[in-house]
């Protein structure tokens, strides 16, 4: 066989679902996008599971006008312009490919609204080119709502296992929110299912001021009780092997931060070790598997009967990690990981000290 270009309408499809892999990851593209809008309320509303419908819904900054024709486009985003920006990217999003990404494996549309347009929003709708037909006019407040129907039509495949483990993926999903629930502040959250015509709710946060008012309302204020406060500084030594970063900051180290909570050596949250364990990189959700399995160890020794629920952002410079590893962004690398878990597993040691651990309790 001849060596051929592919066509433009099967490359679309074909990359479409790699960013969008399932139904998780396509209720944390539209979420994400909520929250780098600034929303301060997010209500996300699911129908049969997520197979027929997903409606994000946000008080967020909406879209004006003159963005609506690339909403959609791949690789047209407003938040990143050239590959540099990648190094000091402080949204959520940046590669203008999740939209595109859904048009192509579903039906979307939007209704939004800006500052300047309430009491009036208008309705978008998209082809599956990812091109933008503007409808009428709407009430709406600021802010914007975002329907993805019929997840994956195009991908026959797909679908058909979405409609087979829908009750599963939902699950999937719900965790996810829950995951960036726990973390953001000044957000309020809700997950809402329509089966059957029949609504039920899955997850309800108010607008809290603190990590630790997220995980009581989330987990119950009991639950709370058995966290103490993770509030470490790590010093983290550069890692010769990563030539980019080295090359940076030969001989230097960078500050890490990890925020959040785990639980008092005395308590744990019994014998799962993923159970409650939550981790981040500047509020960004990631699973790093050396990292928890640090945490766990390091427990491990003071409490022997169970694992600890973790709540931990790692707050360190954009330049100090790479999102932009797979097209879904569910793995992040760390450079320097290696020093990083040496210095964190210190740190923890310190922290679980009982005579330490009292002491913090007192001062709380
Ligand atoms: P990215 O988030 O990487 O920019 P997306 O495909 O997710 O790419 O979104 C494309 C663009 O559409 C965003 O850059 C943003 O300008 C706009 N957008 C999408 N969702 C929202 C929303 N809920 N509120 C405001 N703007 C949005
Ligand atoms: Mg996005």
């Amino acid at each position: 066989m001849s060596i051929q270009a592919i066509d433009h309408s099967s490359i679309h499809r074909l990359t479409s679902g790699q960013v969008v892999i399932d139904l998780q990851t396509a209720v944390k593209e539209l979420l994400e996008n909520a929250l780098d809008a600034g929303a301060t309320s997010v209500v996300i509303q699911f129908r049969e599971h997520g197979v027929e419908s997903i409606e994000v819904q946000d008080n967020g900054r909406g879209i004006s006008e003159e963005n609506w024709a690339g909403i959609a486009l791949k690789h047209h985003t407003s938040k990143l312009t050239s590959f540099a920006d990648l190094d000091s990217v402080a949204t959520l999003g940046f590669r203008g490919e999740a939209l595109s990404s859904l048009c192509g494996t579903a039906t979307l549309s939007i209704i939004t609204a800006t500052a300047e347009t309430v009491p009036a929003g208008t309705n978008l709708s998209f082809a599956h080119s990812g091109e933008c037909i503007v409808g009428g006019k709407a009430a709406r407040s600021k802010g914007t709502t975002v329907v993805v129907k019929e997840l994956f039509k195009a991908l026959p495949v797909r679908r058909k296992e979405l409609i087979k483990n829908a009750k599963r993926e939902f699950g999937k999903a719900v965790d996810l929110v829950q995951s960036y629930a726990l973390i953001k502040t000044g957000c309020r959250f809700e997950v809402k299912n329509v089966v059957k015509g029949k609504s039920s709710t899955h997850l309800q946060t108010p607008p809290a001021a603190s990590v630790r008012a997220n995980f009581s309302s989330i987990f119950s204020p009991k639950s709370l009780v058995t966290m103490m406060d993770l509030d470490l500084d790590l010093d983290v030594e550069a890692d010769k092997s990563v030539l980019k970063w080295s090359e940076d900051r030969s001989g230097r180290s960078t500050q890490v931060l990890v925020k959040g909570l785990v639980s008092k050596p005395t308590t744990g949250n019994g014998r799962t070790a993923s159970n409650r364990q939550f981790f981040y990189v500047n509020g960004r959700p990631f699973a790093p598997a050396k990292v928890a399995k640090a945490f766990n160890e390091v427990y491990k020794t003071f409490n022997t009967g169970s694992f600890p629920a973790i709540v931990a952002d790692f707050q360190l410079p954009p330049d100090a990690y790479d999102v932009n590893v797979s097209p879904d962004k569910r793995t992040i690398f760390l450079h320097s990981e290696g020093n990083l878990i040496t210095a964190l597993k210190a740190a923890l040691e310190e922290i679980f000290q009982p005579s330490r651990s009292t002491f913090a309790m007192s001062t709380i």
